[in-house]
């Protein structure tokens, strides 16, 4: 059993079953014995590898795109360069170094990494080189002028609630304790009217995931682009509409029980990109992240990187470059949006969305 399990029984025992969200936000971020609290699980070494962490052409090619993006918008000074949950920095630090001939980008630039973990914020102050680099702990304390942002792998690491339909109605699904195992249950049916309404017709048997902290991040993040400009960039797995049970854990590349490592394993679920647009500002298309990545260029700068590499490192680079857009592979699992105020240009790569 791991320590954080030992707390989280005893939490039961005492206040009853917690929700899916209350088991996540406490196995990811909890002070002491969280996951991000507590380790630094991205790499060869770790639990899991992002995208960032496959090759540096994936910041570069984002970091070029948003700069672009940027120039659409008439090259505002100063603005916002900012990342949601950044990881190691290594996202950034790649979009800082492909956008360093962009004229006036770096000078205009403030960069912000709003990140939760204090061990993340550490590694990432050694990664990320920029004279205005800043920390926040939410979208909300971004300073108030024209945002550039990027989010990959976030969303999927925030907490979501679980809840089954069946003949009786809407139940949550509950996390309690037998002996020293956790166990999945039910609440009570609840009021159908605290559900999503698109959720309304779904049979007997449906089970669906709603993470209540993202249309709020995202409501915050588009009244800052309506209001002063900018865009957001959103990579993560998962769908425009996400069904079924997509709570996941991964431990040492495997994956594990979700309730088996409470702590000790990365927790996370499918992204439902419907429910992160806000309606107060326009959104492209959610296209493959292969497609993005391929139309911003990614065989060009491949191509380059490989003139200078040879034998493991080359077979290296050429397997990165596959995981990164094969459809097998990250290409189609993983999605890209792109959010940008009423009026301004698509950003690059995306696609508008059908009338
Ligand atoms: N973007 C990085 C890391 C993804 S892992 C990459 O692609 O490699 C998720 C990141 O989000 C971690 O840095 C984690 O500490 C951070 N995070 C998770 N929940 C958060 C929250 N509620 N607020 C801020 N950061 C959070």
């Amino acid at each position: 059993m791991t320590a954080l399990a030992h707390v989280l029984i005893r939490q039961i025992a005492q206040s009853g079953p917690l929700t899916v969200a209350d088991y996540m936000s406490a196995c990811l971020l909890h002070p002491t014995l969280g996951y991000y609290t507590t380790r630094t699980p991205f790499g060869a070494q770790g639990d899991f590898i992002t995208a960032p962490e496959t090759s540096q052409m994936f910041g570069e090619l984002l970091g070029l795109c948003l700069a672009q993006a940027w120039m659409d918008q008439g090259s505002p000074a100063p603005f916002t360069l900012a990342e949601l949950g950044p990881g190691r920095g290594t996202c950034m630090a790649d979009i800082l170094r492909a956008t360093r001939a962009v004229p006036g980008f770096h000078a205009a630039a403030q960069v912000v990494l709003v990140e939760a973990s204090a061990k993340l914020r550490a590694l990432q102050a050694e990664t990320v080189a920029h004279p205005h680099l800043h920390w926040a702990d939410s979208v909300a304390a971004l300073p108030d002028q024209p945002l550039f942002l990027i989010a990959n792998e976030f969303f999927d690491a925030l907490p979501i609630r679980q809840f089954l339909r069946d003949a009786a109605g809407w139940r949550e699904r509950l996390i309690g304790a037998q002996g020293d195992s956790l166990t999945f249950g039910l609440s009570d049916p609840i009021d159908p009217a605290l559900m999503d309404p698109r959720f309304a017709d779904d049979p007997p048997g449906s089970l669906v995931e709603i993470c209540p902290s993202a249309p709020a991040i995202m409501a915050e993040v588009g009244h800052r682009l309506q209001k002063f400009g900018g865009a957001a960039l959103v990579i993560d797995y998962g769908g425009w509409r996400s069904r079924g049970d997509t709570l996941q854990a991964l431990r040492a590349h495997r994956f594990d029980p979700p309730l088996a490592h409470p702590g000790e394993a990365d927790l996370t679920a499918h992204v439902d990109f419907e429910a992160l647009c806000p309606p107060t500002i326009a959104h492209s298309a959610l296209i493959p992240q292969g497609t993005l990545l391929t139309r911003l260029g990614i065989i060009d700068r491949a191509s380059r990187l490989a003139k200078n590499l040879s034998g493991p490192a080359l077979e290296n680079h050429l397997a990165a470059l596959h995981r990164l857009t094969a459809p097998s592979e990250m290409g189609t699992l993983f999605q890209a949006i792109a959010f940008f105020p009423l009026g301004a240009p698509l950003p690059p790569g995306f696609d508008l969305p059908h009338a």
